[in-house]
């Protein structure tokens, strides 16, 4: 279909950025091939077909297995460099710029990597993004909410000790039920002391109480999903009226079952309520998405026009924490494209 392609180049001409990715959910096969083959007693499949089939998405609780299964691959700073490089190529491949990535401290130290191996493969994976990708990325911590205060803590603090460069916010992740986002107020208060930002997952899997605790509590400056804002016309109101931004990641959404299919996803709501949506991709290979293939389903379903496209991608840029020439340099770039 000639509309189709056309849409199509538009979403590959924009340059784009992504805003809610997790580190270990962003390992493609080529990355985990390599890794399994440095660590063949793991057990993950080194053949590239066997391999293919394991990273089908089939459900949440596969998608779980998937996922602790790439974690146990990570063992020390060579690993995380390789992962991070082949996150930069996947990125560099949807002309995709900038980066603000999940990254989980705490659960790697949990699974026995020394925090140096760590810090060091995320800075060198950092610069071989920027020379060999031309991908700027910047992380964010997060704290897997399941483990509660304690790996609140020992996040924040792993943070502020080392303030690796290019972090620029502290996340909350993690199953959200039973989970409440307010136990974590210190930490996210300390962290926006010292200058960090604050993007908590929120609204996901639970309803806009939890959006509320995330803004009133953890003073979230961008939400984590934050699917459920439509069912409280006052919270669309707050959040429009405040500016702030949600990390929607429409496939994610479909595949956690958290809403029934791209067309029913409340993307079209919170556009008409004029919210500052952005597009992402949450864990890609692992729930068979692209930050393109994002970007063409939603144009397709809501029939955007190419101006619209652009303004998501705007969208992307102007509730991210990149800054100076590099934010005015991307904005500038997406009005080109679209001029063209
Ligand atoms: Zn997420």
């Amino acid at each position: 279909m000639p509309e189709n392609s056309a849409l199509r180049d538009v979403v590959a001409a924009l340059p784009k950025v992504e805003l809610h990715v997790h580190l270990v959910g962003s390992a493609g096969i080529e990355t985990v091939t390599s890794l399994a083959r440095r660590h063949p007693a793991s057990g993950v499949p080194t053949d590239a077909a066997q391999l293919r089939e394991f990273f089908t998405f089939r459900d949440f609780d596969h998608f779980l297995k998937v996922y602790w299964a790439v974690q146990q691959l990570l063992r020390d700073s060579t690993d995380i460099h390789t992962l991070v490089t082949g996150l930069a190529a996947d990125l560099a491949a949807q002309n995709c710029r900038y980066a603000e990535v999940t990254v989980t401290p705490y659960n790697h130290l949990l699974d026995g990597i020394p925090g140096d191996e760590l810090l060091t493969g995320l800075a060198t994976g950092r610069a071989a993004a920027a020379e060999e990708h031309g991908v700027d990325l910047a992380w964010c911590f997060d704290i897997p909410g399941e483990k509660g205060t304690k790996a609140g803590k020992e996040t924040l603090v792993f943070a502020l000790t080392n303030r690796p460069e290019g972090l620029v916010s502290l996340g909350l992740g993690g199953p959200e039920v039973g989970v409440g986002r307010a136990q974590f107020e210190p930490y996210f208060t300390a962290a926006r002391e010292a200058g960090l930002h604050s993007v908590p997952h929120a609204g996901e899997t639970t309803g806009p109480a939890t959006i509320w605790s995330a803004v009133h509590d953890l003073g979230a400056e961008r939400i984590g999903h934050g699917t459920s804002c439509t069912s409280d016309p006052a919270l669309l109101e707050y959040l429009g009226t405040h500016g702030i931004p949600l990390e929607v990641c429409p496939t994610s959404n479909v595949c956690t079952r958290q809403v029934p299919s791209i067309e029913a996803h409340p993307v079209r709501r919170m556009l008409d309520h004029g919210l500052l949506v952005t597009l992402n991709t949450d864990d890609p290979p692992m729930f068979g998405v692209t930050l393109n293939g994002e970007y063409l389903a939603v144009a397709e379903t809501l029939r955007l026009r190419p101006a619209e496209l652009a303004r998501l991608a705007r969208n992307g840029v102007e509730a991210s924490f990149l800054e100076g020439p590099a934010r005015a340099g991307l904005l500038a770039e997406i009005d080109r494209t679209l001029a063209r």
